[in-house]
């Protein structure tokens, strides 16, 4: 399929032209009609999947259509919430990219920063509003904002505006809006919570779902080390100095152990950065920006923070912490390989979060290369008459390879321990 089957207006092909695309994205094949057509939609797609223009295109071309060339007052047409102040400039960003030939005009609203230009752009009225819940619930209570001619809603992100604790937010804000809306759900994930919400706030919703896994697999290496939770911060370091690693994107489960693996790297002289909750709005933008211009080699990330970061050929992504959710796992190694450039995931997994690994290799059905040959291994696979035999070992030369070992154990607890 090509855009030109879409039947989109020309200023809209002509902007998608240029971006240098020629086919839509499965996503994009799947949803697109079924919002021109009017329907209500749930899209189960991953950042990175082209999702952002999956619902843009379909809402510029119909905006642009009822009101893009009228003179009358702006008015808020559509709306788009999503959790996290990243999220919504990359989506205001795609909207100005492809609507550049239309007249709409768009606005992005997120907290952490002051209001007052957010509502100067208010009063001179805006077609499309992106927001973060918070803010936008706030401006809304000052008077700033008005639904009363509001066609579209988007939910995007819906599974981690749950995880985030934003699902009060979102009900309160979809029953400021009005009932005749067209309702858009998006959400990387589909758990149950999601469905209900989906059941509540759209009415007769088409499916649409694509999943990226072996799209991205193909061409990222993925490696695994089993290691000692106690060890994990001596083999992060061990590989980014023995193995010269840079521009490396490291995904832990906490804020906390952000923090803390942030620390350590510094301690030993490696320009790390952390970029989590906790951090406002306008740091975390710094950071990410740093790591951009690669003034930061090494940017430490909780999941949240992360999603929707889009650097382009990002070389590796060390997981540090294995998520329990694994196409968490999909997602967070998905931002390295991107546009077709190689790319190297290397995960480390602790004595508890092997069933989380069976879970991964369970979804992704590819061979991941174990590295044995590191001097952090478990340590219940020192020689034991006893234990059973281990297949992740069975090649190694096992006195003097466990020997050898222990020993670089030894030397390399000294320095961080
Ligand atoms: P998203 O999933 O919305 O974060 O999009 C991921 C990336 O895919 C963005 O950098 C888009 O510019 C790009 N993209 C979106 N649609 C297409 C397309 N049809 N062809 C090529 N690239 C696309």
């Amino acid at each position: 399929m090509l855009f030109e089957d879409l039947s989109l207006s020309n200023s809209i092909q002509r902007a998608v032209h240029e971006e240098g695309y020629t086919s839509p994205t499965p996503i994009q094949e799947k949803a697109i009609p079924h919002i021109l057509a009017g329907k209500d939609l749930v899209g189960c797609a991953q950042t990175g999947t082209g999702k952002t223009a999956a619902f843009a295109i379909p809402i510029i071309h119909n905006l642009h259509r009822i009101v893009g060339s009228s003179k009358k007052t702006k008015q808020i047409r559509c709306l788009v919430v999503t959790p996290t102040r990243e999220l919504a400039v990359q989506i205001g960003e795609s909207f100005d990219t492809y609507g550049k030939y239309t007249n709409l005009r768009q606005l992005t609203i997120f907290g952490g920063v002051s209001q007052v230009p957010q509502v100067d752009q208010l009063k001179k009225g805006v077609d499309i509003l992106i927001a973060t819940p918070g803010r936008l619930l706030d401006l809304h209570k000052q008077g700033f904002v008005d639904f009363d001619h509001l066609h579209f809603l988007v939910l995007d992100e819906s599974d981690l505006m749950l995880d985030m604790g934003f699902i009060n937010d979102v009900r309160k804000i979809v029953k400021l809006v009005p009932t005749n809306r067209q309702t858009l759900l998006f959400s990387a994930t589909m758990p149950m919570a999601i469905r209900e919400l989906a059941d509540t706030f759209l009415n007769k919703p088409e499916y649409v779902s694509v999943t990226p896994v072996s799209s991205t697999a193909e061409i990222i290496e993925q490696q695994i080390y089993f290691v000692d939770k106690t060890d994990k911060r001596g083999l992060l370091y061990h590989l980014i100095r023995n193995e010269n690693l840079s521009n490396v994107l490291v995904f832990v489960r906490t804020k906390h152990g952000a923090d803390n693996v942030v620390k350590a790297l510094k301690k030993h002289g490696v320009n790390a950065e952390a970029i989590h909750g906790d951090k406002s709005q306008t740091a975390r933008q710094r950071v990410l920006d740093h790591f951009k211009n690669k003034e930061i080699s090494v940017l430490v990330a909780t999941d949240i923070a992360a999603r929707g970061i889009d650097i382009e050929s990002l070389p590796y992504v060390i997981n540090f912490d294995l998520p329990n959710i694994p196409e968490t796992y999909v997602h967070r190694i998905g931002r390295t390989g991107r546009a077709g450039n190689g790319g190297i995931s290397i995960s480390f997994c602790s004595k508890d979060e092997e069933p989380y690994w069976k879970d991964i290799m369970k979804l992704i059905k590819v061979n991941v290369k174990t590295i044995k040959d590191h001097p952090f291994p478990w340590k219940d696979e020192e020689p034991n008459p006893d234990a059973k035999p281990d297949l992740r070992n069975k090649k190694k030369p096992e006195g003097k390879n466990n020997s050898r070992k222990s020993e670089a154990s030894k030397k390399n607890k000294k320095r961080w321990y």
